[in-house]
């Protein structure tokens, strides 16, 4: 493999996450625009592609194939498998194939690429478009543990990334996957009781906003329990033990661990 500053790394499907992922990689210094590649069947998005990363863009699946060590293959699972179909012949032992198609099993590729080739399977989340993913990943068929440390850099260009068995993956679906949206509804909310108790929208939203992102980066950043972050804040009959007594009445952490069961119990059934 050539030196990380040089890798050739294609996407087929040039769409919203490759794009994101091209970008990161190549603003990173991951690897150069000219050693990034995608292909993708719709014009419109081979354009957009080359003018949000400065890398080529064709139309051919093959071509990136060939000219690529890393593969990433960001098209929508419906299309996985026409697409495998068509690469199989050119994909060689020599390349790692990554997928980021949502429920698309490691076993399918296996069954589609007739024998077993480095495979790694992501499941990464919406803000990957701003550079703030979760993602985690689960290695399949040859792919080594150089092959997932490359992988787990590839993603940190555009957030976090962990390796987890390919069986939790439904789990990540139900927690990171799918977080993002109840992370929306609780922002919503917040400026919602804002609105209620007499704050404009805009600073409402803004203030709830940043109040998640800050919380989030205390727990990061410090590395302490959230529950020990909350007591931190929490003094004896004041307001903010008035405001978490409200939410124990409303069932807050009873519905969010709820939510991520049903999302990932519905992620095994679509599986
Ligand atoms: P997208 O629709 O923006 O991009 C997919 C692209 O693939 C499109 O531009 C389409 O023209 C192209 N395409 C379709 N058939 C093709 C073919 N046969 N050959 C080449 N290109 C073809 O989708 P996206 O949001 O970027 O999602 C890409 C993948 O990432 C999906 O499999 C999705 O499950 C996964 N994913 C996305 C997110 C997210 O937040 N967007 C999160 C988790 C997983």
């Amino acid at each position: 493999m050539s030196d990380s500053k040089n890798r050739n790394v294609g996407f087929i499907g040039a769409g919203r996450m490759a794009t994101a992922l091209a970008a990161g990689l190549i603003s990173s210094g991951f690897t150069s625009a000219d050693h990034v590649s995608a292909s993708d069947t719709y014009e419109a998005a081979r354009d957009s592609f080359t003018r949000e990363t400065g890398a080529q863009a064709v139309e051919s699946n093959l071509t990136v194939v060939e000219q690529s060590e890393i593969i990433v293959l960001s098209v929508k699972p419906q299309h996985v498998a026409e697409v495998l179909e068509e690469i199989k012949e050119t994909l060689t032992d020599q390349q790692l194939l990554v997928s980021i198609a949502a429920g698309c099993p490691l076993s399918l590729f296996v069954e589609k690429l007739g024998k077993t080739k480095r495979l790694i399977r992501v499941m990464p989340n919406t803000p990957c478009l701003v550079k703030q993913g979760a993602s985690a990943f689960a290695r399949g068929g040859q792919a080594s543990e150089t092959d997932a440390s490359l992988v787990e850099s590839l993603l940190s260009t555009v957030g976090t990334a962990v390796e987890v068995p390919e069986a939790q993956l439904d789990a990540v679906t139900g927690l990171s996957g799918s977080g993002p949206a109840y992370i929306y509804q609780i922002i919503e909310a917040l400026s919602d009781g804002g609105v209620r108790m007499g704050l404009p929208r805009h600073i409402a939203t803004q203030l709830a906003a940043q109040t998640v992102k800050g919380a989030a980066e205390m727990v990061l950043e410090t590395g302490e329990h959230p529950g020990a972050l909350k007591d931190a804040v929490t003094s004896p009959g004041g307001t903010t033990i008035a405001g978490i007594h409200a939410l124990e009445a409303g069932g807050l952490r009873n519905s969010l661990i709820n939510a991520v069961s049903a999302a990932t119990n519905r992620s095994i059934e679509l599986g």
